[in-house]
């Protein structure tokens, strides 16, 4: 069985190039929307953890 080395797309999971991360220019774009998308929900996630701190902080420091 010939292994040619390939990848598959991280998006829709076709077979494609060994360089190659997206078999089209539509998936490239779907990933960079998906990880802007997690990287404001990963900021959204930590000012909420600061602000419950803060909320629990502020108190004990009057
Ligand atoms: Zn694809």
């Amino acid at each position: 069985m010939p292994l040619v080395p390939h990848r598959h797309c991280i998006v829709c999971g076709k077979a494609i190039e060994a360089d190659k991360y997206y078999c089209s220019e539509e998936c490239e774009q779907k990933m960079e929307k998906e990880r802007k998308r997690q990287r404001n929900f990963t900021l959204f996630m930590f000012l909420m953890l600061l602000i419950i701190l803060l909320m629990f902080w502020l108190p004990l420091l009057r």
